[in-house]
């Protein structure tokens, strides 16, 4: 009987799924309950691929041999139920794209934060060393796109618990597990332990022969390792001084502690070689650096990556000097956690801009940062109450405003040489702008104007 493969959603990891379906000569159709992007629709009329839109029509699903499901769509989804009472077999994109990968060597890359970061500077360490290497999952480009061009050596994956979900046979060479934090609980039954399970799933069908990565600071992760039987060879990674882990943070430096197949190699990296900022990066580097020296990457294009990587905009961006002030921009930061770990990155005075839509934020735990590195606070946002109210007293100079190119002018008037104007907001930024995005590039935008009017006035 020829193989009937339905895709469900037809977003970058569904149109994936049909080309690489039909490229591997199955009967392909894709059904999409909304409607599809022009773009993709031209993808799919070009290569004569069957879908549907703005619906699913069950006489064309319920036929399937195999069903390639859309990481948004949830498993508790009567489509899917129904589906799964048929014994028809249900899996993500990322497990039917995996059948196909032969040779080529994957790094899968999950956790609740940090997950783009990690996956763009473990790329950047193997694209540095010369490898053919593709970088997709959540970010950019799908797995089954990547692997229909057929062209890479590795594939470094950025993968979310719902692709996770899944898998059944998916098993990476590499599997990075950052971090977990309540998140995502809406499709886990509003249950911790379901979440943390479907993370711990990127380990499954790892033997010996391949490695699993991990934060040991992460307690729902070392919990959860305590608790099971382990057959990767493990790579444990912590912020704290601790010689017996794989990798980890003493004096400026990050220290590892390689191990893997009869290899063994012990490296000192100067946090001054690194060109990423703050703690949560250091474990971000550290995962990245050990994915490549699994994959064997000489240790001076490892150094040489991690002194000129340059991450996504939004995430602790450097953007300008301006008489001796840096301007940093760290507008993806919509969480007290995050402005955390910023706050503890930055070195110098620090004059902070931050407000927005409070999402019931509990600041009490960057009190001691504050204290330490705060000078002044600059709440930028329609109503300003919550962050007011709690640092009132904290901090001598605050101020409000209501918009990026204000929040500038004043802080280049606070400022002094030395210190640092970060943007990072603790809030969602939809009272002033589109999204943290449009706020980040309004923030770069006025500084960018700032440096131009100061330099005419020198002039
Ligand atoms: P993701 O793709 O998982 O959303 P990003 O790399 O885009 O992660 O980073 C998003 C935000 O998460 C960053 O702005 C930073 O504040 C925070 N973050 C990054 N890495 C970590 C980490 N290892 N631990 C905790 N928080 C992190």
């Amino acid at each position: 009987m020829n193989e009937r493969i339905v895709i469900l959603g037809g977003g970058e990891s569904g149109v994936g799924a049909a080309l690489l379906a039909q490229q591997k000569g199955y009967e392909v159709f894709l059904s999409d309950g909304a409607s599809l992007a022009p773009e993709r629709k031209r993808v799919l009329k070009t290569q004569r691929i069957d879908f549907e839109e703005g619906g699913h029509s069950e006489e064309l699903i319920m036929n399937a041999t195999l069903i390639v499901k859309s990481p948004g769509i949830p498993d508790s989804a009567p489509l899917i139920q129904q589906l799964v009472a048929k014994d028809i077999p249900v899996i993500s994109e990322i497990e039917f794209a995996y059948r196909f990968i032969d040779k080529s060597k994957v790094i899968a890359i999950t956790g609740t934060n940090g997950k783009t970061t990690t996956s763009l500077l473990t790329y950047h360490l193997l694209k540095t060393a010369g490898y053919k290497v593709a970088l997709g999952g959540n970010v950019g480009r799908s797995l089954a796109g990547l692997v229909a061009e057929g062209e890479f050596h590795y594939y470094v994956v950025e993968v979310s618990s719902f692709q996770l979900d899944g898998i059944a046979n998916f098993r990476p060479d590499v599997a990075v597990l950052l971090n977990i934090t309540p998140d995502h609980l809406d499709r886990y039954d509003y249950n911790f332990n379901k979440y943390v399970t479907s993370k711990f799933r990127i380990i499954e069908n790892l033997t010996n022969e391949h490695a699993f990565i991990y934060c040991a600071d992460s307690e729902p992760v070392s919990e959860e390792i305590s608790r099971r039987k382990i057959e990767a060879t493990m790579f444990a990674m912590t912020t704290s001084n601790n010689d017996k882990l794989s990798a980890y943070l003493k004096d400026e430096h990050l220290i590892f502690n390689y191990q893997f197949k009869k290899d063994e190699r012990h490296y000192q990296i100067p946090l001054s070689e690194i060109s990423l900022i703050g703690k949560h990066n250091m474990v971000n580097s550290m995962a990245a650096v050990l994915s490549a020296l699994c994959m064997e990457v000489p240790i001076e294009k490892v150094l040489k990556g991690l002194k000129n990587f340059k991450n996504a905009p939004h995430r602790l961006e450097f953007v300008k000097e301006i008489d001796g002030v840096a301007y940093i921009n760290d507008s993806k930061a919509t969480n007290v956690d995050s402005v955390y770990y910023a706050l503890d990155g930055v070195k110098g005075n620090i004059i902070w801009i931050a407000g927005g839509i409070d999402k019931g934020n509990d600041y009490a735990q960057l009190d001691e940062l504050v204290h330490d590195k705060v000078k002044a606070l600059i709440c930028m946002g329609k109503d300003n109450q919550a962050l007011t109210g709690y640092f009132g007293s904290k901090i001598d100079q605050i101020t409000e405003v209501d918009s990026a190119k204000k929040a500038v002018e004043k802080a280049q008037e606070w400022a002094e040489e030395g210190d640092v104007v970060l943007l990072s907001p603790a809030c969602a930024s939809f009272d002033l702008f589109n999204n943290y995005e449009d706020r980040g590039d309004k923030f770069k935008r006025a500084i960018s104007k700032l440096s131009k009017k100061l330099k005419l006035k020198e002039a």
